[in-house]
C-alpha cells in the first residue's frame, strides 16, 4: 500500500454552482443525436439493459475507426460539409484505420492502466517527463514500476534527447502526452517519427493524444510503419463525454490483442451497452464535435491574447486549457480569488508549477466571466 499515491481529480463541488474551468471538460453538450439515441435505446427495448453488452464492442470500434478516417483525428481542423467532415490534407491518414486497430475501455484512465500493466516492465525504470499527466506516476506506483524523471527544458518543452537516451539505457518503454499536460506544448509528427526511429523496436512507445483534437498533428499516420506505437485517446475532452467514461487505443492489431487479453483477465465485459451506443452515435456525428472544437480553439486564442494584454505569463497551448501565471500573485491566491467569484480553475501545489493555474477553455460566456474575474484581481 505504501506505493499507492492515488490521483486527485479536479474538484466537482456540489455546494454551489460554479463555472467549471478546472477539469478540462468540454463546455458543450453532446450532440442531439446522442441524447435521442440514448432515450431510444432505453425506451425501445429495456430488455437490452438486462443482458450483457457486446463483449467486443464491434459497432463502437467500427464507428471510432470511421470517425478517425473521416476527420484525420484532429477535429478542430476538419472541414465540415453538412453533416460530414473531411480531414485537412495534412491530417489525412494514408491508410484505412480498421476496427481491429481499436480497443475501448472505461475512460482512457482505465485504458492507460492496462497499457502500464501490459507494456511496461517492473524490472526496468520507466522514463517520465517531470511534468506530465499526473496519473502516469500513480500507475507506475500501483504496478511497482520504478520511474526515471527527466526535467523539462526551460520553455516547458520535453527534453526529447534525454528521454530517449535514458529509455535506451534503461531498456524501457516510453509514454508521454502530446500535446503535453499540463503545459499544453506539443511535438510535431515529424519529431515523434524521429523519436520512434531512434527507439528500440521491441519496446512499446505510447503517445497519449487526449487533447489532439484541439490542434496537434496526430501520430495515427505513423502506425503504418511503427508496429510498437500505441496511441491513447478519449471521449472526455473533444467528444463532450467525460461522464460517459470512454477511452480508446489506436494501434496495430497485435498490440490491441495483447491489451484485450489483459483486460479479459480482469474484467471480461467491456464498457456498458448505453455507453457503447452513445459513443457510436457521437462518432457518427463528428461534424458536431468538430464545430465544438473550433469554438474552443477560437476562445483559447482570444483568451491568450487577453492574458498577454494583462501581462500574465502563459504557455502557448494546443489544447483546451492554458497554463498561466500572474507575475505578482501566487498561484494558490489566484485560484482562491477566482473561486470567490464563482469560477473554478485548477491549481497544483507541485513544486515548479505552484505559481501557475491551469484554466480550461469554456464557452464565450464563461470566458467573458473569467476575464472579468481576472480583471478584478489585479494585473
Ligand atoms: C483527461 C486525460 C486523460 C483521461 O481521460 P479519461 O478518458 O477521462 O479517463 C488521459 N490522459 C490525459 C493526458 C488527460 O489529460
Amino acid at each position: 500500500m505504501e506505493n499507492l499515491h492515488p490521483y486527485i481529480p479536479g474538484e466537482q463541488p456540489k455546494d454551489r454552482v460554479y463555472i467549471k474551468l478546472n477539469a478540462n471538460e468540454n463546455p458543450y453538450p453532446p450532440c442531439k443525436e446522442v441524447i435521442k439515441g440514448i432515450k431510444k435505446f432505453v425506451n425501445s427495448n429495456p430488455m437490452k439493459l438486462t443482458v450483457y453488452p457486446d463483449p467486443d464492442s464491434n459497432e463502437l470500434h467500427k464507428a471510432i475507426a470511421d470517425m478517425l478516417n473521416e476527420t484525420g483525428g484532429v477535429l478542430c481542423n476538419a472541414q465540415v460539409k453538412g453533416k460530414k467532415c473531411e480531414p485537412k490534407s495534412n491530417d489525412k491518414i494514408p491508410f484505412t484505420v480498421t476496427p481491429d486497430m481499436i480497443y475501448t475501455g472505461n475512460g482512457s484512465d482505465e485504458v492507460l492502466s492496462f497499457v502500464f500493466y501490459a507494456f511496461f516492465d517492473s524490472n526496468t525504470k520507466l522514463v517520465l517527463p517531470e511534468f506530465t499527466y499526473s496519473f502516469y506516476p500513480v500507475y507506475a506506483g500501483f504496478y511497482d514500476i520504478e520511474t526515471d524523471i527527466v526535467p523539462m527544458k526551460s520553455d516547458w518543452s520535453l527534453d526529447v534527447e534525454e528521454m530517449l537516451s535514458r529509455a535506451k539505457k534503461n531498456g524501457s518503454g516510453l509514454i508521454f502526452a502530446n500535446p503535453n499536460a499540463p503545459s499544453g506544448i506539443s511535438l510535431s509528427r515529424v519529431q515523434v517519427k524521429q523519436m520512434l526511429d531512434s527507439f528500440d523496436k521491441d519496446k512499446v512507445f505510447v503517445v497519449d493524444e487526449a487533447y489532439c483534437d484541439f490542434g496537434v498533428e496526430s501520430c495515427i499516420p505513423l502506425l503504418k510503419d511503427y508496429k510498437n506505437l500505441v496511441i491513447v485517446r478519449t471521449f472526455s475532452k473533444s467528444l463532450c463525454s467525460a461522464g460517459m467514461r470512454l477511452g480508446y487505443i489506436v494501434a496495430n492489431p497485435e498490440l490491441v490483442q495483447q491489451i484485450t487479453t489483459v483486460k479479459n483477465s480482469l474484467n471480461h465485459f467491456p464498457i456498458d451497452a448505453v455507453a457503447q451506443t452513445a459513443g457510436k452515435i457521437a462518432c457518427q456525428n463528428a461534424w458536431y464535435y468538430a464545430e465544438c472544437a473550433k469554438k474552443v480553439v477560437e476562445q483559447r486564442e482570444s483568451f491568450e491574447k487577453f492574458l498577454q494584454d494583462k501581462g500574465w505569463e502563459f504557455v502557448s497551448s494546443k489544447t483546451n486549457f492554458v497554463l498561466a501565471r500572474n507575475l505578482k500573485i501566487p498561484g494558490a491566491e489566484v485560484y482562491k480569488k477566482i473561486k470567490e467569484q464563482g469560477i473554478l480553475v485548477r491549481h497544483f501545489s507541485t513544486k515548479g508549477i505552484e505559481d501557475y493555474v491551469r484554466i480550461t477553455i469554456g464557452t464565450a460566456e464563461q470566458m467573458n466571466a473569467l476575464k472579468k474575474a481576472i480583471e478584478t484581481i489585479g494585473e
